[in-house]
């Protein structure tokens, strides 16, 4: 079974001689999921003047297909649907999608400069206890978050000098990310620790990852669901309802 751990608890007790540890972004290093229906929100109000939903959700199939959804709430399609139209020379998805991109990357630049999107403290301790061992952060995002990144990483940006974006690699949840990012830092694969809070992506990296642990973030009523869908078989995850009670 995936263990609950409900006490304070050692990480290289577990994993003693751990390669690299690999960071997700969104809902794991920062608590982001407003911030990213906000910054959704500022995209359409720009870019959307009225009407035309076909358009619209030509734009969500676009993205939904290409699997860069990922992660992101049914609030945002709640968005999309509201959101009227587009204009008639952006009737190309992939068009609009880079026009959203740049509208979103700066309205997360802008709410992470505001304080609104902040690094998790357990997060923040726990990196810096760990700062002899290589990390990384795999995320979905567009490399045009990059900025908000750094902003929102601070002093910790210092030790996640590899950083996988979504253009980087084949999307999660294929553990394609985090071997990218084990190749780039130079280390080994099997004794990586990764932390992440998708369920879909704990189960791939449980089922195919071949790594020493993934620590699975389900905040609370999500842990049993998340101990649910794992089920039997598996010591290589240990779920938390968050990082304040895992020592480095
Ligand atoms: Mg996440």
């Amino acid at each position: 079974m995936a263990i609950v751990a409900t006490k304070p608890w050692s990480l290289r007790a577990v994993v003693p001689d751990v390669s690299f540890i690999g960071w997700d972004f969104d809902g794991t290093l920062v608590h982001s999921q407003r911030a990213q229906v906000e910054s959704w929100r500022v995209a359409f109000e720009r870019l959307l003047p009225a009407e035309v939903r076909e358009r619209v959700q030509a734009v969500v199939r676009h993205r939904h297909e290409s699997g860069r959804f990922f992660g992101m709430s049914a609030e945002i399609f709640g968005l999309l649907e509201a959101a009227a139209a587009l204009p008639p020379e952006l009737s190309c998805p992939e068009q609009v999608d880079g026009w959203v991109a740049e509208a979103r990357a700066e309205a997360m630049l802008s709410l992470a400069r505001g304080g609104q999107l902040r690094l998790d403290p357990g997060a923040r301790a726990l990196s810096l206890g760990l700062a002899s061992v290589p990390q990384a952060i795999c995320t979905s995002n567009p490399r045009a978050l990059a900025p908000t990144v750094d902003q929102v990483l601070g002093d910790l940006g210092a030790l996640m000098t590899v950083r996988i974006f979504g253009e980087d690699t084949p999307p999660k949840p294929d553990p394609a990310c985090w071997r990218e990012a084990a190749r780039r830092l130079g280390v080994g694969w099997h004794r990586a620790i990764i932390i992440e809070d998708n369920l879909e992506v704990i189960e791939r990296l449980r089922d195919e990852g071949e790594v020493a642990l993934v620590i699975g973030i389900a905040g609370g009523e999500s842990v049993d669901s998340y101990l649910g869908e794992l089920g039997a078989a598996d010591d290589g995850v240990i779920l938390v309802d968050g990082l304040r009670d895992v020592r480095s």
